[in-house]
Parts: structure tokens; C-alpha cells; sequence
């Protein structure tokens, strides 16, 4: 993978582009593609996103988002797209099986390929070029970063600042976790200095939950709760039943497991949740415990070293026992003072 400075004079003439990133896009994925989407097409370029999966209802008033393209829902106007792209741009995800379908089109794909990511260890030789930086707090930061670095500033528009503020806003805790650096509060200055309404977009984001996700939290903390205090570890886990007598939707499970680190003292936090196809985990800690490792070395995953996720296809009950089991021997990590 080759320096992202070195990428910059391809868009100087008009191509197509393609901009993708993980599978059910968070506010980061989502936001930086379509943040990244208004900016190309400022240039004049063709630019199409193709988000490998559904994403989450609140995200829906983004701008740009009625343009995306879903690919689980229409494989075969996605393939004619990928086949004429010049150019794919992978974005908050370093590794192609987080696009789930779509990794085989996108491996066997010739055009160029460019990531920006700042997700741990990285697939570079899966890349043309691309920047991977894990200090960075959001892909949606880097994407500003690559929009003034390219020169490009003046392009920074009322639909890019809206779209980026959401990825830096959601990846950051609201501003709250340590990745929250100085740099991060100057990108927001500028785009406040544009005439950026923040109140609105964290309305959009928090505010739009329907009764039924309210009551199913409720639920969840009640009855699917279990803290472990000799490990300062808390678990929650959902059934699929559970998402079905509460007609869950994507998204609505997210930040549920935000709740465990509230509780005094608990350090890790653990949430699995029964999909169809596999059971989901959710890996946030506090200090110096590492789930990025945690994720890969067990659950066949990765993230960041505070927050990551993974899977496992065995049943719900085994998953839960095994990581019962597994987190015992991490007893001394988890004691040991921040
Ligand atoms: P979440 O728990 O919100 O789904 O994900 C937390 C972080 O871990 C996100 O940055 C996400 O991209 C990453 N992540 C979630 N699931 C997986 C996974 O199965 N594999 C890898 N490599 N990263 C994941
Ligand atoms: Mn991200």
C-alpha cells in the first residue's frame, strides 16, 4: 500500500469512483462515505456508495443516503458498477471480509483500490494506497484530514460537514473517549466556522428511538444482565426471540453495551446478540484493557483496543460459557489498577 500523498493527482481528472465500508454502517462508516461522496462529486467525478448491508434507521436523514446503494439488496446493479470503477475507496474497515458479500467483488475487483481506516492491523497488500492511522478518533476525521491535505479545502460544504460531524460525533462517545485529541475540536471549530447545526444532527442520532427500542433496553437490563465484580466485567445477551417479541431493527441494539461501563468499577464490557446467521459480540473496556486483542485471540474479530466486536457460530448459550470461561484467565488484567 502506497502513501495516500501519492493518490492525490488521480482525481485531478474525472473518474468513477465507487465508496465503501464496513457492513451495517455506524454513524462513522456512513458518515465518512457520504462525506467523501459530496466532496468527489464537487469535482466532477461519478461517484456511487455501495454499503455492503442495511444500515441503521437513524441514519436516514443524512444527505446523500437515499443514493446509496444496498448490496444485499441489488448484487446485480452493484456488480455493473464495480466492473466500470476506476477507482474504490474502502473506508472505516481494513479488512475485506467486514463487507460480508460483497468481499469476493470487491478482492476480484481491478480497479484501484485506496483505504482510509483507523481500525489495527490493516490488510495494506488488499490496497493501492491508503492511510491507516488507530490514533485517528473516526475515519470521518481522516476524510477531512484527506480533503484539506489534497488542497481541497474550499470544497468543505454544508453536506460534507454534516456528514463528517456525524462519524466524528458517534466514534468519539460525543466527544467523551480518549481519542477526543485537540485535533478533533479544531475539525469541529472549522466546520462550525461553515455554518454547521450540531443540535440537529445529535436529534437525528439520539433522539428518534421508537417506544419499542426504549422498552427492549429496559428489558435487556433487567433480564439479560450479568456483572461479574471479581473480574469488574459486566455481559449482556440477547436472543433472538428477544429481538423478535420487541421487533428490533438494525441499530437498535447499538450502545447497548455502552451501558455495562457505567456501572462503578466495571472495566470490560460484553454484549452477544443471536443473528441469523451467527451470535455478535460487542467488546468495549475502560483504561488498559486491550479487546482488540481480546477480540481476535477468541471471537475471530478485531477493532480498536477500547472498543471492538467479533462472532461465533456456535449457539448462544456455548458462545456465553466459552466466554465465561475464558475471561477467568484474564483475572489479573482486569485487577490491575489503569
Ligand atoms: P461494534 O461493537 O460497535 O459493532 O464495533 C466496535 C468496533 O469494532 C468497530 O470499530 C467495528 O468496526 C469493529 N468490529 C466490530 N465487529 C468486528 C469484527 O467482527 N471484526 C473486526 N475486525 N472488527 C470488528
Ligand atoms: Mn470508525
Amino acid at each position: 500500500m502506497q502513501s495516500i500523498e501519492l493518490f492525490y493527482p488521480l482525481l485531478a481528472t474525472p473518474k468513477n469512483i465507487i465508496i465503501t465500508c464496513h457492513q451495517k454502517p455506524d454513524g462513522d462508516a456512513m458518515g465518512s462515505s457520504l462525506g467523501l461522496y459530496h466532496f468527489l462529486q464537487q469535482m466532477n467525478h461519478h461517484v456511487t456508495v455501495i454499503s455492503p448491508t442495511n444500515w441503521a434507521d437513524f441514519l436516514n436523514w443524512m444527505p446523500g443516503v437515499d443514493a446509496v446503494l444496498d448490496y444485499e439488496a441489488d448484487r446485480k446493479k452493484a456488480q455493473q458498477i464495480i466492473d466500470a470503477a476506476d477507482i474504490l475507496f474502502c473506508l472505516d474497515f481494513n479488512i475485506l471480509h467486514r463487507t460480508k458479500n460483497l468481499e469476493q467483488p470487491l478482492a476480484k475487483a481491478s480497479c484501484i483500490k485506496v483505504l482510509i481506516d483507523h481500525h489495527q492491523e490493516p490488510q495494506t497488500q488488499a490496497f493501492d494506497y491508503g492511510v491507516s492511522d488507530t490514533s485517528k478518533s473516526s475515519t470521518c476525521e481522516m476524510v477531512y484530514d484527506f480533503i484539506v491535505q489534497s488542497g481541497h479545502q474550499h470544497l468543505i460544504n454544508q453536506n460534507v460537514a454534516s456528514c463528517l460531524y456525524t462519524g466524528v460525533m458517534t466514534d468519539t462517545g460525543s466527544f467523551r473517549f480518549p481519542s477526543t485529541k485537540a485535533s478533533v475540536h479544531k475539525m469541529v471549530a472549522h466546520l462550525k466556522d461553515l455554518g454547521l447545526e450540531h443540535s440537529s444532527i445529535h436529534s437525528h442520532i439520539f433522539d428518534s428511538a421508537l417506544e419499542n427500542k426504549l422498552r427492549f433496553t429496559g428489558f435487556v437490563l433487567l433480564n439479560r444482565m450479568e456483572v461479574l465484580y471479581e473480574l469488574n466485567t459486566a455481559i449482556m445477551y440477547v436472543y433472538s426471540a428477544d429481538l423478535k417479541r420487541f421487533s428490533i431493527k438494525t441499530g437498535d441494539t447499538e450502545g447497548l453495551v455502552n451501558y455495562l461501563l457505567s456501572i462503578q468499577g466495571i472495566r470490560f464490557g460484553a454484549i452477544v446478540i443471536d443473528r441469523d446467521e451467527e451470535r455478535k459480540w460487542s467488546f468495549r473496556s475502560k483504561g488498559n484493557f486491550d479487546v482488540n486483542t481480546f477480540a481476535r485471540t477468541h471471537f475471530e474479530g478485531g477493532g480498536h483496543f477500547n472498543a471492538a466486536g467479533g462472532s461465533s457460530k456456535k449457539s448462544l448459550e456455548t458462545t456465553l460459557a466459552d466466554f465465561k470461561r475464558i475471561i477467568q484467565q484474564y483475572e489479573a488484567d482486569l485487577n490491575k489498577p489503569n
